[in-house]
């Protein structure tokens, strides 16, 4: 493919699929994963899961959806200015979250602690079941069938038994690179920032947008007050408005945070000068921000810790939403037949319960649990 840096992923010297397919021509094998996924149900479904706020808080919050937007138009951004494959960017970004049970992360813990004596559960893992397995819209195989590149970008870390496991059902696979400590190839590391830059930006204004973060607070963060100092020199008269001075603001953070990225990763490459894509999973990784960066984000992301995630309302809800998916769990392993009837026949009834309630999204988790229990989790005034 012309236009590439000769470390990009090249979609003809793609490592292929598990089950042979004929060449997507005039697509490139990329272009085909970043279709398939599209098209997929689960992707379908991120619109009505959450990553903070639960879906019915209000409209104007992130919802996993417009959340892999954003982390797709930075990675595709960044993709190009290092002439890496958009494509592949694009498609990992656009799965890397399928795998989110309902609830955000609270959601994720609960079904993890219910999952623990069934080998437990985990959303990295969970993204590459829905593209390997539980989609069904093909004849010839389960799942959306994806090219090794992308699987590997969407499995995002690994714990090592998982990672054995993954060895022994694909050997020299997508599970071996957790068990011999190398890298993915830099389509998918540069997806892991784009994520990261993506829900510290937005994550920010949905917290001020919600009013559990003030402005004030934010003068406090190194990173954050620059922006905010550059955008009122620029535009004096954005004192009185704080959404537009917010959005100036969190606009010069994205692109910094991106413009920085590309400068350190460039000089990272040629320092490194891999002879190709595949020389780049034995190197270091590659794609990375500065050190100045580095440090001014992780002090942005305890902030985030500190003042959004542990936020007594924020919490109120994460215990709603704990429940809920302990609830739900607990109630169809009592009674499978609660579960629809493809569920219902698997033999491994805690892995298909865990399957269903993790592609719920949250309107369908609370319909369900109320159905199931009679209870309303949360005050929404919806049934
Ligand atoms: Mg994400």
């Amino acid at each position: 493919m012309t236009g590439l840096a000769r470390w990009a992923s090249d979609p003809a010297r793609s490592r292929g699929r598990r089950h042979a397919e004929p060449s997507p021509t005039p697509r490139t094998e990329h272009q085909r994963d970043r279709d398939r996924i599209v098209h997929s149900t689960a992707f379908r479904r991120l619109v009505y899961k959450t990553q903070v706020f639960v879906n019915h808080e209000g409209d104007l919050f992130r919802t996993r959806l417009t959340h892999s937007l954003e982390v797709a138009q930075l990675g595709r951004s960044m993709a190009r200015l290092l002439r890496l494959n958009e494509d592949l960017v694009e498609a990992i970004a656009l799965a890397h979250d399928l795998g989110h049970t309902p609830f955000g992360h609270a959601g994720q813990d609960a079904l993890h602690a219910c999952m623990a004596p069934y080998g437990g559960f985990e959303h990295n893992l969970q993204s590459l079941r829905v593209v390997d397995e539980l989609e069904q819209r093909y004849a010839g195989f389960d799942g959306l069938n994806l090219s090794f590149e992308a699987r590997e970008g969407i499995l995002k870390r690994c714990a090592r038994p998982v990672a054995e496991r993954l060895e022994q059902q694909e050997p020299g696979g997508i599970g071996r690179r957790f068990l011999d400590g190398t890298q993915p190839g830099l389509e998918a590391q540069l997806v892991n920032l784009a994520d990261e830059i993506g829900y510290n930006a937005h994550d920010i204004d949905d917290g001020v947008r919600s009013g559990l973060l003030t402005l004030a607070q934010l003068e406090n963060l190194p990173l954050v007050d620059r922006f905010r100092a550059e955008a009122l020199h620029d535009h004096p008269t954005l004192d009185g408005q704080p959404r537009r001075l917010l959005a100036e603001t969190l606009r010069r953070l994205l692109s910094a945070q991106v413009y920085d990225v590309v400068a350190e990763t460039t000089r990272r490459l040629s320092a490194a000068d891999p002879a190709d894509a595949d020389a780049v999973r034995r190197l270091p990784p590659l794609v990375a921000a500065s050190e100045q960066v580095k440090h001014d984000a992780a002090s942005l992301k305890r902030f985030l810790f500190a003042a959004l995630y542990r936020h007594p309302q924020v919490m109120a809800t994460t215990d709603c939403a704990r429940a809920v998916v302990k609830e739900l769990f607990e109630a169809y392993l009592s009674s499978p037949a609660e579960l629809p009837a493809d569920h219902a026949a698997r033999a491994d009834t805690p892995r298909a319960v865990a399957d269903y309630i993790a592609g719920m999204t949250d309107r369908f988790a609370q319909r369900e649990h109320h159905r199931l229990t009679g209870r309303q989790a949360f005050d929404t005034g919806m049934a």
